[in-house]
């Protein structure tokens, strides 16, 4: 059963905020529910005032400037970003992650902020936006301010967001020319939250034949977000092959720490994150080398 609270309805930032700096340490806010209710069910969270900010209409929009990119509000539906056009157009990586994620009506109802806010290590696009690089703008009454998303994720189901702050806004950088990303999860219930996953980034030379930058990040495999700056190293400069693969899938497996649960044990996780971070960097650099010849 659900513990009693105050509903509070906020339909600006600026009374959002209000709100928040008022109720101080006993209050929540929510969005599209869909995480937050299972907590609340659960008797895990019991919040005296619930701050809803889903009709905040500045908190939802998505826009693209081709030298700034992207940027999402933090009330956008997983939905709105798997159906828009420019998200097609210029960062379709993200219409792939959105389409796995739960059932329309979670995408419905379910927003970017809310699902990076949450803090689940597993959730699916902490690991793709930290590839791409976003960042996060934050808000309280008295100041904002940004941070990499990298460095938003604390430990399980804890991120940076102090009392009294909201989260704003997802911005993803252009995507550099001569850049691929792929992003696969393992799971056992389709569309469900995944056991393992990788995402990787890779921008290869101007002929193509080295990679000069690459980056991979793990879900699932720690308590947050994980990048593997190890195994981006060792592709930095080199050409692809299949002793390399197995060399950086090897060191993502080594640099993870993935827990035994009811899904998998620990070593069928390092085993799965050897087997995708293969498989994505070769994705990744399929995908680029297509394209150069195109
Ligand atoms: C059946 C089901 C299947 C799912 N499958 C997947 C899946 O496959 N992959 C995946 O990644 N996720 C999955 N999820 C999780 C869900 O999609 C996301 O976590 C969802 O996006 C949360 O967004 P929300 O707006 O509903 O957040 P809420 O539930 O409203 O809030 C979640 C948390 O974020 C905080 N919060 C929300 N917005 C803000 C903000 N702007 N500023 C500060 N704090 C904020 C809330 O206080 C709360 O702590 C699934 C959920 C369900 C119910």
């Amino acid at each position: 059963m659900i513990h009693d609270f105050n509903y509070l309805k906020a339909d600006t930032v600026k009374e959002a905020l209000r709100l928040l700096a008022q109720h101080k340490d006993d209050y929540k806010i929510i969005c599209g529910g869909q995480s937050l209710l299972i907590l609340m069910r659960q008797g895990l969270v019991t919040p005296g005032n619930l701050i809803d900010i889903k009709k905040v209409k500045e908190l939802s929009y998505i826009k693209f400037d081709p030298k700034k990119g992207l940027t999402l509000g933090a009330a956008t539906t997983h939905r709105e970003i798997e159906k828009s056009k420019i998200i097609r157009k210029h960062y379709p990586i993200l219409v792939d992650l959105e389409e796995n994620i739960a059932s329309n009506q979670t995408r419905n109802w379910g927003t970017i902020g809310g699902n990076l806010c949450h803090g689940d290590p597993t959730g699916d696009p902490g690991p793709v936006f930290i590839a791409l690089d976003a960042s996060v703008k934050i808000a309280n009454r008295q100041r904002e301010r940004t941070m990499l998303l990298e460095e938003f994720f604390l430990d399980f189901f804890e991120t940076a967001l102090e009392e009294g702050e909201l989260l704003l806004e997802v911005r993803i950088p252009v995507i550099p020319p001569k850049t691929a990303v792929a992003y696969e999860k393992f799971n056992i219930i389709k569309n469900d939250q995944g056991i393992i996953s990788v995402a990787a980034l890779i921008t290869v030379n101007k002929d193509g034949s080295t990679c000069k930058n690459a980056r991979i990040v793990l879900g699932g495999a720690a308590n947050t977000p994980l990048r593997i700056k190890e195994a981006e190293k060792l592709l930095t400069g080199q050409k692809i092959s299949p002793a390399l693969l197995d060399k950086v899938g090897k060191k993502a497996s080594e640099m993870s720490s993935p827990v035994s649960d009811i899904h998998a044990s620990e070593t069928y996780r390092r085993y799965l994150v050897d087997v995708l971070t293969k498989r994505m960097i070769k994705k990744a650099w399929e995908h680029v080398a297509t394209s150069l010849k195109q």
